[in-house]
């Protein structure tokens, strides 16, 4: 991260917590929900499959940006079949760093080829061994392996959602990011449970035995992007809902935190780990902010 980048966050999150705050500094565009996958955990892919124009999204961009957001994501669907013309996700990450946005992410399911080079991080799911990744995703192990092995940059951060199906393949999840050449880190969530997928929610005995193996790989060098610190309060479902530094805008709809904010009860049982570690962040908590700066600055 550049010394301005880390400054300028450095300088929000004190003012945010002296003041007690709410101006947002993470945003995320949607700029499709269309989806070449149908992920068993997944409620949000194909719902319209509409590709927002180019000029939305640019207009959405500079709002989030007046708004405050600094640190942008995208968002699908799937990210990497966005098209207008000959505009690619490229040229988006590439107009967001030129807008002034300190740090730009993009998630994807990884099927696609990878050559995002303006991007500080791909943000790609990644959900267990072969086998119970397949069992979640559809027959895409291979080809995602592939596609990181043939990336042009070395930005990609594996992105595991927990749940009944792969809560026993974290290990291989953090074994694959310390071995693949390409990935930086892995970042772990806990599944969110919509009405439609509550059958794959842990239970705080599963969060908690998750908790302590991604404890230990930390401990043996897995290169993990989450902040241990926030743990307990990730197991007990202690930290703030939702949060309030955090927004998304899709089709020109702005909701605070995230889509789900929508879905009633679902914060109470939110399993979005960037929530407990924001939330925390921002309401002082002294361990999670010197986690947070060493974690962010090691892999980012
Ligand atoms: S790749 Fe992402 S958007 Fe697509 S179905 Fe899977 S979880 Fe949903
Ligand atoms: S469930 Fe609630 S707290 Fe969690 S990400 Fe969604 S909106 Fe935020």
């Amino acid at each position: 991260m550049k010394v301005f980048s880390f400054l300028t966050l450095a300088a929000f999150g004190v003012k945010t917590i002296v003041t007690r705050g709410d101006t947002p500094i993470v945003g995320t565009v949607i700029v499709t929900d269309r989806c070449n996958l149908h992920c068993k955990h997944c409620s949000v892919n194909n719902i319209t499959s509409v590709m927002h124009p180019y000029r939305q999204i640019l207009h959405e961009m500079r709002r989030l940006y007046k708004m405050g957001v600094r640190i942008l994501f995208f968002c699908g669907g799937e990210t990497f079949l966005w098209r207008d013309g000959r505009r690619t996700l490229r040229d988006l990450v590439a107009d967001a760093k030129r807008m002034g946005f300190l740090i730009v992410n993009v998630v994807t399911n990884g099927t696609f080829p990878l050559n995002l080079p303006e991007a500080d991080l791909i943000l790609l799911s990644l959900d267990g061994d072969r086998a119970r990744h397949n069992a979640v995703r559809g027959d895409t192990y291979d080809l995602i392996m592939k596609n990181i092995a043939e990336a042009t940059t070395d930005n990609i951060c594996l992105y595991m959602a927990v749940n009944q199906i792969n809560k026993h393949a974290v290990r291989a999840v953090c074994e694959t990011a310390k071995r693949t050449k390409n990935v930086r880190a892995v970042s772990f969530n806990f599944h969110t449970p919509y009405p439609d997928t509550r059958e794959l929610a842990l239970t705080k005995r599963d969060k908690a035995r998750v908790c302590a193996v991604i404890s230990r790989m930390m401990r043996a060098g897995a290169p993990v992007f989450n902040l241990r610190s926030a743990f307990p309060h990730i197991v007990n479902g202690t930290f703030p809902t939702p949060c309030r530094q955090c927004v998304v805008i899709e089709d020109g709809k702005v909701s605070v935190c995230g889509r789900c904010i929508h879905v009633p009860g679902l914060c109470d049982e939110c399993g979005y780990f960037f929530v407990a570690e924001y939330t925390l962040l921002f309401r002082g908590d002294v361990r999670v902010m010197a986690d947070m700066l060493r974690t962010y600055l090691k892999y980012i």
